[in-house]
């Protein structure tokens, strides 16, 4: 293999762009920060509109040969991409946790879950289909002609990305861009920058031309705004804030080019007496604790009866004070470092002001004292919809708690449930099966867990409803981001 995984090398020079199948060292440094230690592990080139100006024209002259590659010839280099990114999940693993400050056990799963999305998406690759139609167009019969869509891939697409989970949140876009037949410039987040590179370089092992897989690395205000705004660009995937979606959407409107939005949660929890509290303790603690509660699909706002509050608000802390703090090279560590100081200090703030406002803190609420960025795992119960705890993406780990009674019927707890900007997730903990059926159906979210909180699997689609976003990804939906119909009518008469 001609590219190096291996972390000291990597880290030791400073990570340049990958454009048309070349690392070009371009634009000023910025220092690339371990969470864990706050100390630098390495360099960025940050890049701006030179750079997005060449990649946009590198994947522009490589899209009409990749499109045109026979789709079993796409599956077989996405195949082997899966293979490389095997072949070297030891050392993306490593760095996973150096550069998103990943705990080991989640840091294991980053190369298993981006090759599981290539194997998935290769088996897309010649299934990518059409339909005919019964037409009587012009007063035709259908026996004169053919009506029938084809599926042209979208063209040239700018992926904007997050910085928690990096290898996941990247290859969300990168495999079924390169199945539909698209080629991509891909602009990984500032703050976890490592993964962008390694996977085109990876790709390019795997044998795909060059062009077809662009790396710019940079700021979101200069390299971010300059892909949105590229007038050659034909599609901006975008997964981050809900604040910078709305800044992508505008930027996007120069050439009205098309756009997918993955944004922010703020996601209900609803647990219900008859629930097996065994199985519903540690799994809403995990909703809520999950990557320091940096994921978008964070369960932060749990709902429980009142009959069962108290134990599962004892469970959660019990569980919380078991959760060991610190690095995630240490793989007894589950809670890891929020990404940044700033992160840190905006999640420290949030926490006092919950309690200025009168919620409970009945575990966590500290900043850890040591090196890097970490806060203690928090359950805040007495919650009111109106606190800021309740209402706001907190993006760290954070739960606030409410309580329902039996007064309630399922309509009204599902609107407490729905009053938020977001909707991207949600979850039911219950043994009844009316309850699931009416809670999944009213919850308004674009996915939905009966006794589990966001399963993440390549089959089923993934996306959210009100501000969480447009569009779905993963599964068959993701294809369709990435492809256009053409409507094509063949008259022989
Ligand atoms: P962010 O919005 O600050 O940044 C995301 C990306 O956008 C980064 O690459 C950044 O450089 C870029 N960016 C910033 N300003 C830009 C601009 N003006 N133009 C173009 N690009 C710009 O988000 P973040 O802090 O990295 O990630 C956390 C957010 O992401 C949370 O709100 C979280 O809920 C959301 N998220 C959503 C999903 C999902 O699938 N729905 C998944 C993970 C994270």
């Amino acid at each position: 293999m001609g590219i190096s995984t291996n972390p000291t090398e990597r880290l030791s020079r400073p990570q340049p762009h990958f454009i048309n199948g070349e690392r070009v060292a371009s634009g000023g440094l910025r220092d690339v920060l371990d969470p864990a230690t706050g100390k630098p592990i390495s360099q960025l080139h940050l890049g701006g509109q030179s750079e997005v100006d060449a990649a946009v024209a590198a994947a522009r002259a490589a899209l009409p040969a990749w499109a045109a590659v026979a789709p079993d010839e796409r599956a077989r280099l996405i195949l082997r991409f899966a293979e490389l990114m095997e072949a070297n999940a030891e050392n993306i693993t490593e760095l996973s946790i150096l550069d998103g400050g990943l705990p080991r056990m989640i840091a294991q799963g980053s190369a298993p879950f981006a090759s599981l999305f290539l194997r998935y998406y290769a088996g897309w690759t010649n299934k990518i289909t059409g339909k005919t139609m019964p037409s009587s167009a012009m007063g035709k019969s259908p026996n004169d002609l053919l009506a029938y869509t084809l599926r042209e891939p979208i063209g040239v697409v700018g992926a904007i990305t997050p910085w928690n989970y990096p290898y996941g949140m990247e290859m969300l876009k990168i495999a079924p861009v390169l199945a539909a037949g698209c080629t991509l410039v891909l602009k990984p987040a500032e703050d976890a920058p490592i993964a962008g590179l390694l996977m085109a370089e990876i790709a390019q092992e795997a044998g795909f031309p060059d062009g077809v897989f662009n790396v710019v690395n940079g700021l979101g205000e200069e390299a971010g705004a300059a892909l949105t705004a590229h007038d050659d660009v034909d599609k901006i995937a975008f997964t981050g804030s809900t604040e910078v979606g709305r800044i992508i959407v505008k930027a996007a409107a120069g050439n009205l080019k098309k756009v997918s939005l993955e944004l922010g949660g703020k996601s209900p929890v609803f647990v219900f007496p008859d629930a097996d509290l065994a199985s519903a303790v540690p799994g809403v603690a995990m909703a809520g604790f999950l990557l320091s509660g940096q994921n978008c699909v964070c369960g932060s706002r749990l709902f429980v009866h009142e009959k069962i509050a108290d134990d599962l608000a004892a469970g959660i802390a019990e569980f919380a004070g078991s959760m060991q703090i610190g690095p995630g090279s240490d793989p007894a560590n589950m809670i890891g470092p929020l990404i940044t100081e700033r992160q840190c200090e905006r999640v420290e703030g949030m926490i006092a002001r919950a309690e200025k406002e009168g919620a409970r803190r009945v575990s966590g609420g500290n900043r850890v004292d040591r090196d890097g960025w970490f806060i203690e795992p928090t359950l805040f119960t007495d919650c009111e919809p109106d606190m800021q705890i309740v209402r706001e993406e907190v993006f760290g780990p954070v739960i606030s708690m409410q309580t329902f009674s039996d007064d309630e019927d399922f309509e009204s707890l599902a609107a407490r449930g729905n009053d938020t900007t977001y909707g991207l997730s949600g979850s039911v903990w219950t043994r009844d099966l009316e309850t699931a059926m009416r809670m999944t159906r009213l919850i308004d979210a674009g996915q939905v867990g009966v006794n589990c909180h966001a399963a993440m699997d390549p089959t089923m689609p993934f996306g959210g409803n009100k501000q969480s976003g447009w569009g779905r990804e993963f599964g068959e939906a993701a294809l369709d981001l990435y492809t256009k119909t053409k409507a094509v009518t063949l008259s022989w008469s």
